[in-house]
């Protein structure tokens, strides 16, 4: 009788235990939402321990990534606002510098004025220009940009960059040329528009980090039977390796201050990145110090 009373209350023990476990661990599972509570009553108790704390692991490992990447987008942000404020206060100092110098009197000196007025002008156009390419960074990062892809000819595009950065690359005594000539047409399938934004920002950091006299050579070969691939090559400055892994982080830049009396945005590369990209292709980089670098990208061909 004993015996039974005891293995009764044993057992009558052991299920509120069990059932008092099982509560608190269903708690736990509905209090971080992990699993829906139907498929905890399925499984005995004892078992769901180590399932409860793998699934606790793997929920504390999940969320720790999730506040990593919010912490690191967070410091992007940041950066990013603050990069912005930089870039627009020189040029903004500028305009305000020669308004305030007019106002003050200046704007009575014919000698002067019409001098000070362009410059404010330059000045304004640079802002505009940096305004564009954040627009267009912006757009790009948060997937705003449709591609309006259609099928033309990779050469003669290139060709018309070229002839709109003859006078700039003119100025530095830099050659912008093909590596041979290219008699027949290559047909590709892309966002024609964004491409042309693509090899000029190429070309342009071409010229800009080009040496006196340089050349800067574009070829476009077949790469595998559906994509080519478009180099563009010059034999400038080069970039220390150390600084190749960030260049096409936006406003990243191998010398600061020397880029930025260059002009750009610090955009440019980040740009032709994402504009890859969204097309689904690859873009690569190659350079070594005062020997150049070479910029290349895959395109696919077009189908007809
Ligand atoms: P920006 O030219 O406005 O500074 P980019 O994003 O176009 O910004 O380029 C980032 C940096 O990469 C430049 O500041 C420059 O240091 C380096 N760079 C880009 N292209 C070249 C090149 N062809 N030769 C040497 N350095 C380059």
């Amino acid at each position: 009788m004993a015996g039974l009373v005891f293995a009764l209350c044993f057992l009558v023990l052991q299920l509120r235990i069990e059932r008092f476990i099982y509560r608190k661990i269903r708690k736990i599972y509905d209090d971080v939402a992990l699993l829906e509570s139907t498929t905890l009553t399925s499984q005995p108790i004892t078992t769901d321990m180590r399932t409860l704390t793998e699934e606790i692991e793997k929920f504390a490992k999940d969320k720790k990534i999730e506040i990593d990447t919010l912490k690191i987008r967070e410091e992007y942000r940041r950066d990013f606002l603050g990069n912005v404020a930089h870039e627009l206060k020189t040029p903004l100092f500028t305009v305000q510098g020669y308004l305030e110098t007019l106002l003050d009197g200046a704007l009575e000196d014919k000698a002067v004025r019409k001098k000070y007025v362009v410059r404010a002008n330059k000045a304004v156009d640079r802002l505009i220009y940096i305004v564009n390419d954040l627009d267009l960074i912006t757009k790009l990062e948060v997937g705003d940009l449709r591609l309006e892809k259609e099928d033309f000819n990779i050469v003669s595009l290139i060709q018309s960059v070229f002839d709109l950065l003859e006078m700039k690359a003119a100025k530095s005594h830099i050659v912008l040329t093909f590596d041979m000539p290219y008699d027949t047409p290559i047909m590709v399938h892309a966002d024609r528009e964004k491409i042309r934004q693509v090899l000029t920002n190429l070309l342009v950091n071409s010229i800009k980090y080009g040496n006196d006299n340089g050349t800067t050579e574009v070829s476009v070969e077949n790469l595998v039977k559906n994509k080519v691939i478009v180099r563009v090559t010059d034999n400038g400055d080069g970039i220390p390796k150390e600084h190749i892994p960030r260049l096409f982080e936006r406003f990243y830049r191998v010398d600061p201050s020397g880029s930025r009396k260059a002009g750009g945005s610090g955009l440019g590369l980040a740009i032709v990145k994402h504009v890859i990209e969204a097309h689904g292709e690859k873009i690569y980089v190659e350079s070594v110090v005062d020997v150049g670098s070479e910029f290349s990208f895959t395109l696919e061909k077009s189908k007809t």
